[in-house]
């Protein structure tokens, strides 16, 4: 088993307008792409796990999710890096549709942390979790990961640089 980094997406890795799903909206945080090289060279496996109820809402539909997706790892691979893996939660508490509304999956629970730990091989107490809510950061500690608060729009890599150094060993060259 290997420890890998989660990262939520909204206001943590990319800005967030607002059920952010337009691919000409897309934008990363502050040195977010030295701070994915970072990781990837470092061969840490790199999720996001992310809440999307967006799509529950039907502000956007699950393909503009996709298309914003692939984009993203497509910009992070520009950058020399690697996503390996996402899971979102499509689900909202106030979606009209009853069957939308209630999940296992939705951050705080810690379910898609679980599940990509499982799809991937990962140990979650050797992990870390980071995200700009506090949502995050009790799905981190749910399931059992090192968990660290964000600031949005602050910079990455000088927030992620002892996290690395702390629980993975890494210093950036
Ligand atoms: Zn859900």
């Amino acid at each position: 088993m290997r420890p890998a980094i989660f990262f939520d997406r909204d206001n943590t890795l990319t800005i967030d307008k607002g059920y952010c799903h337009k691919i000409e909206d897309f934008a990363w945080m502050p040195e977010v792409e030295a701070a994915l090289r970072l990781c990837h060279q470092a061969a840490i496996p790199i999720f996001i796990v992310t809440n999307q109820g967006g799509i529950a809402r039907q502000i956007f539909s699950y393909d503009d999710m996709t298309a914003f997706h692939h984009h993203l790892c497509d910009k992070a691979a520009a950058a020399g890096s690697h996503i390996t893996d996402i899971a979102y939660c499509p689900h909202h508490p106030k979606a009209s549709d009853p069957a939308a509304r209630l999940c296992d999956c939705r951050k705080p629970a810690p379910t898609m942390l679980h599940q990509l730990a499982t799809k991937w091989d990962i140990s979650l107490a050797q992990s870390v979790m980071i995200g700009d809510r506090p949502s995050d950061i009790l799905a981190g500690q749910y399931a059992g990961c090192h968990s660290y608060l964000y600031e949005p729009h602050s910079p990455m890599m000088r927030f992620l640089a002892p996290i690395l150094a702390a629980h993975f060993g890494v210093t950036p060259s």
